[in-house]
């Protein structure tokens, strides 16, 4: 089976109602992002990051997937498919996909404070102070903050340079270092790209623009992949 991998980011989940980073009415807007999404905000005032991921927890349990999650779990029906998301929430495995590399982290898990290893499936349920990992140290969202490693990378990296197809669906590609993953992808792959925004993308070979929403695009793409 051919190799397809598939990043996505905050675009695809926007139809089902969870706002993308840039959204004037976004629920980042409420909040300034650099005291909510850094390390340092962790140590200035872990209350207002907890409650912060904690709404936006609240929001996922509340969204489903898309048809854009929907078609994207059916192509492993011809493709061996591979999701690498920068998206927090669970959609793309609730659609049904079984391989999601989760690049910037996921709500519904949270780790020590202290030791990055100790990772804990906490589902829907608030993480609050006090809530405290098996050494005793308190618990955080599963989540990577700006300023901090991404520790998926490498496998990200690993994965687009060997797809034969590569399919990007909404994301400003302004996020560095997941967006730097298209110039990975063999030169002689197809590339598709899904967003209904002019997105600038650095020089690429085989690069489909698709301007549509995620739902519209990706019924569009399943008809071109067949
Ligand atoms: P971004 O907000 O920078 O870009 C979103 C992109 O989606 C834009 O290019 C926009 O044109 C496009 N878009 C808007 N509506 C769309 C639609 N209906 N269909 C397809 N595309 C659409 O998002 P990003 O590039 O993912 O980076 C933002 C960071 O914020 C990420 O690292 C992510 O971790 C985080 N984030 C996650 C979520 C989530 O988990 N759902 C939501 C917001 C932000």
């Amino acid at each position: 089976m051919r190799k397809l991998v598939v990043f996505t980011g905050a675009g695809i989940s926007a139809e089902s109602g969870i706002k993308t980073f840039r959204d004037s009415d976004g629920l980042w807007e409420e909040y300034n992002i650099m005291d909510v999404a850094t390390p340092e905000a962790w140590t200035k005032s872990p209350e207002l990051v907890l409650e912060f991921y904690n709404k936006r927890k609240a929001q996922v349990k509340g969204a489903m997937p898309n048809l854009a999650h929907n078609l994207v779990a059916e192509l492993e029906d011809n493709f061996e498919v591979r999701v690498i998301t920068q998206n927090i929430d669970d959609l793309h495995e609730r659609a049904g996909s079984t391989d999601v590399l989760h690049l910037h982290g996921i709500v519904t898990q949270a780790r020590s404070s202290v030791d990055e290893n100790l990772i804990y499936d906490v589902g829907f349920n608030a993480i609050n102070l006090g809530d405290k990992c098996e050494l005793g140290f308190q618990l955080r969202p599963h989540i990577v903050w700006f300023g901090e490693d991404v520790p998926n990378m490498n496998r990200a990296y690993e994965l687009v340079s060997d797809a034969d197809i590569l399919i990007i669906i909404g994301t400003s590609l302004n996020v560095h270092p997941a967006a730097g993953l298209i110039n990975d992808a063999p030169t002689k792959s197809k590339k598709y790209l899904i967003d209904p925004n002019e997105i600038r993308v650095p020089d690429t070979d085989n690069l489909i623009m698709i301007k549509e929403k995620a739902t519209t695009g990706m019924q569009q793409l399943v008809k071109l992949l067949n």
